[in-house]
């Protein structure tokens, strides 16, 4: 059976141009990046234009960027590395928002478990953090506030630049987790006035297991991986060449292409809903007109998003209940819990998100496959 992949959030296949730059850094050019010998600087070359191109595209320095294992290592350092350095000149009051992906959730209840004191941002029903919370919830102590810059269960964006501007003007660090936004939108570091940033190369076409974490020069942030003087001294363990090339030439290719790719998307998903017109009981969850192009989040009543997925899944099309790192147990989500939703409506809310390669004859069969789910499940 073909199967029709509506899961781009989780994440996205690796382009093939992109898969055949990294191949030669496994097979050829194998050396170990910190090695002295000529292997090794062929290696280290590549580590180093990457790293360049990284920097060039977000508007940073090349010694701003950090190599990581993924987004979710990119997340605990910043959380974790940025709360430490705080807590060392007095200021133990961490802020995140309650939409947080579950890597940053888990550092600040780590963080907590420690002995800081962890203020959790609400959200609007639309699914957005507002500056009056935050307004009222920095103190003179905080020392990190971490909202991301996307969610990745409704896609909503937030408002990051006015954001920073206050926690700025209250002497604390800014963190933006934008490993869902940085597939649709350009990011300029410097413009954002971020101090911490983090990115994941598998949401952008590029390889799983890489990602990015930008600090700000100057900026104070306690070594996470700890290992060898790999990453200028910050983060431990031998440079992944083959994904830190793919990562790069990834990101590189998905801001060439981003502005076509995006108006696809805003085409597929409107057809999408289109479809569903006809269909009861059926209602986004939060602000479409804030989201990425390329995700909506649909609550059917009466419907149970087990069952829908399940059923969904013996029909080759592939959606998800949230985020992926919770699917295994589908626990109720906690994104859209924030947003006001009762257990019941959080329980037959289901995330749809398109990639560069839908078709709209994917789109035309699953909303037709939905509208008989849907209508099976209803008993109807
Ligand atoms: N942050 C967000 C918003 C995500 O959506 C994800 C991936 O699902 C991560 C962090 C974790 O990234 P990775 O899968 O690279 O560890």
């Amino acid at each position: 059976m073909t199967k029709i992949y509506l899961d781009h959030a989780a994440t996205t296949p690796v382009d093939n141009e992109i898969l055949q730059k990294m191949l030669p850094y496994f097979i050829e050019a194998y050396g170990n990046a910190d090695s002295p010998h000529s292997v090794g600087r062929t290696a280290m070359n590549a580590v180093d234009g990457a790293r360049d191109l990284v920097a060039s595209l977000l508007r940073a320095k090349p010694s701003e960027i950090y190599f990581t294992s993924g987004g979710t290592e990119a997340d605990n350092w910043a959380m974790i590395g940025g709360a430490y350095a705080q807590k060392a000149v007095g200021k133990a009051h961490v802020i995140l928002s309650s939409i947080e992906h579950h890597a940053v959730l888990a550092a600040a209840e780590k963080l907590e478990k420690e002995g800081f004191d962890v203020t959790y941002l609400p959200v609007n029903e639309g699914g957005m953090v507002t500056a009056d919370a935050l307004k009222a919830a920095l103190r003179a102590d905080t020392g990190l506030v971490a909202v991301m810059a996307a969610n990745n269960e409704t896609g909503v964006k937030q408002p990051v630049a006015e954001l920073v501007k206050l926690v700025h003007e209250n002497g604390s660090l800014f963190f933006t987790d934008a490993v869902q936004l940085a597939p649709y939108e350009g990011l300029d570091v410097k413009a954002l006035g971020v101090d911490l940033l983090s990115l994941s190369s598998h949401k952008f076409y590029g390889p799983k297991g890489c990602g990015v974490l930008y600090i700000k020069s100057g900026v104070k942030v306690e070594k996470y991986v700890q290992g060898g003087e790999q990453e200028r001294g910050m983060r431990g363990g031998t440079t992944n060449v083959p994904c830190v090339v793919g990562l790069a030439a990834a990101y590189e290719k998905c801001r060439k292409t981003a502005e076509e790719v995006n108006a696809k998307l805003v085409a597929l998903r409107a057809l999408f809903l289109k479809q569903l017109e006809d269909l009861d009981g059926v209602h986004i969850n939060g602000d479409i007109t804030l989201a990425l192009p390329s995700v909506v989040n649909l609550r059917f009543d009466g419907v149970n998003n087990v069952d829908f997925l399940y059923n969904m899944d013996l029909k080759g099309i592939c959606v998800s209940a949230g985020s992926a790192c919770s699917s295994a147990s589908i626990k109720p989500s906690h994104v859209l819990t924030a947003m006001g939703l009762t257990e019941d409506e959080v329980r037959s809310s289901i995330r749809f998100s398109f990639g560069k390669n839908n078709t709209e004859a994917d789109v035309m069969a699953t909303g037709a496959a939905v509208k008989e789910t849907v209508l099976r499940l209803r008993g109807m």
